[in-house]
């Protein structure tokens, strides 16, 4: 799950990771209010879930609170576009007013997972900010990786090799150890995936201070973390996803224009790879479970209609632990409570009472396409939804 900036940036603060004086806000007056609680020159950051904020026009510096005001008020409420939000942009509702910092040098620093090393990994490059992507497509070796052994943990010699190797010296070096070492132990004592400091500032006056921060916390680690789920905010995730989510379903919007209602996440991601070597793309990732409950189908019904990009939904059920014929009686009173099932419905039914299942849908007086073979049905399902 992905959080905000000023989120992220209390983290900094609980483990001594040192960031600039600021707080949020939400309305101009209140940026104005918080600037007059420190000196400037301040920075105005909007903050929504992405990053390359700064080229989009989403960071804007000002020397006094009225300043403030005025690019809070200019920011709030500014369909903010940036490489990583796609052409549709963000609507920023909160910014960051800090005290704007002086900047002699910029790093970039992270800790990942390296899935395919199965450690975790310190990226760094002395060549951090707003290019990193540049640097990474077109210089890769001034980007450096450190593997950590899980059974040492983080050794003090590398991080005193990270940090000469980020070109940094005296107090400055002191600094930049400590601030490894505590993004390092961020990272495993609020179980992140990804903690990220781009830009990590060397000032003029030589104070080494995280600029940015980004932090992706681990769903799944999140039952551990009690005050973590309240900082989710669910104007920055997909509406769709947000509803689902409150019945207990794994969705997941996708771009294409096949629904698909699956029980299981294996046999999901095997019907959506199927629908596009049909030549289409799925409308979304569906697990309605493996019992795959009337209540779960009757939810999931609702939540693929309201996506207009749906042109057909294909249902692909294997009757395991669930009974075909049970999960065919709750698809039909689901498309009967909902009532305006417009696109047309490709379902197949395999496992246990597949035969009773599609009688009851041949039997219902609505319409499916019944196809027992997978391929088949895939090939059909893009056919209806207009074709490869
Ligand atoms: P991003 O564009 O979304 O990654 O947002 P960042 O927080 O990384 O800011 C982008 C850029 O704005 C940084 O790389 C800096 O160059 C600049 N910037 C941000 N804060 C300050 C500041 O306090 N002082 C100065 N001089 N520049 C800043
Ligand atoms: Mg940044």
């Amino acid at each position: 799950m992905k959080i905000h900036e000023y989120q992220a940036k209390e983290f900094f603060r609980k483990y001594e990771i040192p960031v600039p004086e600021g707080r949020a806000a939400t309305t101009a007056e209140e940026a104005e209010q918080l600037a007059t609680t420190f000196t400037g020159p301040y920075v105005v950051k909007a903050q929504i879930h992405a990053g390359g904020r700064g080229k989009g026009g989403g960071i804007k510096v000002g020397n006094t609170p009225q300043e403030v005001k005025n690019l809070a008020g200019q920011i709030l409420g500014m369909n903010l576009i940036t490489h990583q939000t796609g052409p549709e942009g963000r609507i920023v509702g909160t910014v960051l007013v800090e005290k704007a910092s002086d900047i002699e040098r910029e790093i970039y620093l992270a800790v990942v997972i390296d899935r395919e090393t199965s450690k975790i990994a310190i990226i760094s490059s002395s060549e951090g900010g707003v290019e990193i992507e540049t640097v990474a497509a077109s210089t890769p070796e001034k980007i450096h990786k450190d593997w950590v052994d899980p059974t040492l943990g983080l050794m003090p010699y590398q991080v005193r090799s990270i940090c000469f190797r980020l070109g940094l010296e005296g107090q400055a070096f002191k600094d930049g150890v400590k601030c490894v070492n505590n993004l390092y132990k961020l990272f495993i004592g609020e179980e992140l995936t990804l903690a990220e400091i781009n830009p990590l500032v060397v000032t003029k006056e030589g104070n080494v201070i995280a600029l940015d921060a980004k932090l992706n916390l681990d769903g799944d680690a999140m039952f551990r973390h009690p005050e973590q789920p309240g900082l989710r905010d669910p104007n920055e995730e997909d509406p769709l996803e947000v509803e689902a989510t409150k019945h207990g379903l794994n969705y997941i919007k996708l771009s294409g224009s096949v629904g698909c209602m699956v029980n299981g996440a294996g046999l999901a991601m095997a019907t959506m790879d199927l629908i596009k070597l049909s030549g289409s793309e799925p409308a979304n990732f569906l697990d309605v479970g493996g019992t795959a409950s009337s209540e779960a189908v009757e939810n999931a019904f609702r939540i693929l209609m309201m996506d207009k990009s749906v042109k057909c939904v294909l249902i692909n059920i294997f009757g395991g632990i669930v009974r075909c014929d049970r999960v065919a009686t709750g698809v039909v009173e689901a498309i009967r409570n909902i009532g305006n099932v417009e696109v047309p419905i490709v379902a197949r039914l395999e496992g246990t009472n597949a035969k009773e299942g599609i009688e009851i849908l041949n039997n219902s007086g609505l319409e499916f396409h019944t196809i027992s073979g997978f391929k088949e049905a895939a090939e059909k399902a893009v056919e209806l939804a207009g074709g490869a």
